[in-house]
């Protein structure tokens, strides 16, 4: 008999909240003595951490299971795609078992009935914040699941439930437990981060025998205690938001605030099922930048919605001139199986989608540069990812991991950076998404 550890492969797909599910899966399979291998070949069976958002999604999820099928044969699915097991079984009928997101036992039980975990407590060594997938410097940081909204392009709701936040101690041990592991950026991740605690009645909870209550300013006040830099993803522009921009002006948490705002049209944003006050945003962007002029404001947006018309359209353009917003992202609406927007008539022909997509990404592209540009001269805080040759590669505190530009500091090799490192670069050169640099020496 082998006296080798069972060896499971792990396929992790979709959004940072689907990562923070595989993390947990695989802190569970190495604490009960399974090792993790990168390739099919070694693997005895495969989890496969599916995506279920949009259709490119599932799509790219069936392609994963099929191939984890055809190389290894063993597979196990589970995530988002897995509340719709008729869809995978039609494809592939022959996977060991499917289940939904967040649910670690079903996962667990599928890969002791496959593979029965060997322990041997002389290798069983875990370390204390978990196994992450993110590089070890930074970290995302859960703090609910599920969504209250119900907007008509999402089936997160249907998916993942209404929302349930995590008490405000546990993330934060978490989050203390992480930065005890060298992460230097935490990355507070949800549907909707600004919703956090209303399910609990924003219940106070101790840690460090100081009362915080669960609530979106009290758990960055918390995170403010670990020193590290903590950004904020997914906060819709409430009224309450105002609260935390001061935390943001003494430096306690990055001015950064990723705010999915899909579309700035009144008509458009109802049919969306969103907050349609689009002049209090507007209104409210101005106050937050009088607090905080460093902040940077990241959104999301979909054009070609049900319906849009031209006028329309220009509507969110005439937005997004307005706003000046620092970093955009955009979508040609994909309908999604099972939402409520399918339904909706008028839907916009995919070159006229495609059209506007490309000249809503062109306006936004010189929106992105201009205000680049203005920091060329400054000198900024950045964190390094990587070394690559000579160059490191960082972000400043405006810079989001994966979804925002870089920073290349030219010397970063030879001032000898490392991966985790904080230092303060000279900005010298500018494009549409990155900046340029050199290392910034204050003698
Ligand atoms: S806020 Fe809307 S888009 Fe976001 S998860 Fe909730 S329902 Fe989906």
């Amino acid at each position: 008999m082998s006296h080798a550890q069972p060896k499971v492969g792990f396929v992790s797909l979709g959004c940072p909240k689907a990562l923070v599910d595989s993390e947990r899966i695989l802190t569970q399979l190495k604490v009960e003595g399974y090792d993790i291998v990168p390739s099919y070949d070694d693997a005895d069976v495969v989890v496969v951490n599916t995506c279920g958002f949009i259709d490119s999604a599932v799509a790219e999820s069936l392609d994963a299971i099929g191939e984890a099928m055809a190389e290894n044969g063993k597979v196990i699915v589970t995530g988002c795609l897995g509340k719709r097991g008729d869809l995978i079984r039609e494809a592939h009928p022959d996977v060991l078992s499917i289940s939904g997101p967040q649910d670690y036992r079903s996962v667990m039980e599928a890969v002791h009935h496959a593979l029965p975990p060997r322990h041997d407590p002389f290798v069983d060594v875990v370390p204390d914040y978990g196994i992450k997938l993110t590089p070890k410097h930074y970290a995302y940081l859960k703090i609910s699941e599920g969504c209250n909204h119900r907007c008509s392009f999402c089936i997160i709701p249907s998916l993942r439930g209404d929302l349930v936040s995590r008490p405000v101690d546990q993330v934060l041990r978490e989050a203390e437990k992480l930065v005890m592991g060298g992460v230097r950026e935490l990355l507070v991740v949800s549907q909707d981060t600004s919703a956090y605690g209303v399910d609990l009645k924003y219940a106070e909870k101790t840690w460090h025998d100081k009362p915080y209550a669960t609530r979106m300013k009290a758990l960055c006040e918390g995170l403010a205690e670990l020193g590290v830099w903590t950004r904020l993803h997914y906060v819709y522009p409430y009224p309450h938001v105002d609260d935390i921009i001061p935390l943001m002006a003494e430096g306690k948490i990055l001015p950064y605030l990723d705010m999915p705002l899909q579309h700035a049209d009144p008509r458009i944003l109802k049919l969306m099922k969103r907050p349609g006050a689009i002049d209090k945003t507007l209104e409210r962007i101005q106050r937050w930048r009088g607090i905080c002029p460093e902040i940077t404001l990241r959104s999301t947006f979909i054009v070609g919605f049900p319906g849009e018309t031209e006028a329309e359209f220009e509507a969110l353009l005439d937005f997004l001139e307005e706003a000046r917003l620092d970093r955009v992202g955009a979508f040609a609406y994909s309908p999604v199986e099972g939402a409520a927007a399918n339904a909706l008539p008028g839907e916009v022909p995919e070159d006229v989608k495609q059209e506007r997509l490309a000249r809503f990404m062109a306006l936004q592209a010189e929106i992105s540069a201009e205000k680049l540009a203005e920091k060329v001269g400054s000198t900024q805080k950045c964190l390094v990812d990587a070394i690559d040759g000579e160059l490191a590669i960082a972000r400043s505190m405006a810079d989001a991991p994966e979804i925002d530009g870089l920073v290349q500091i030219q010397d970063g090799f030879m001032a000898g950076l490392k991966p985790g490192d904080f230092v303060d670069v000279d900005i010298m050169g500018s494009d549409e998404h990155d900046l340029y640099g050199e290392v910034a020496y204050n003698d």
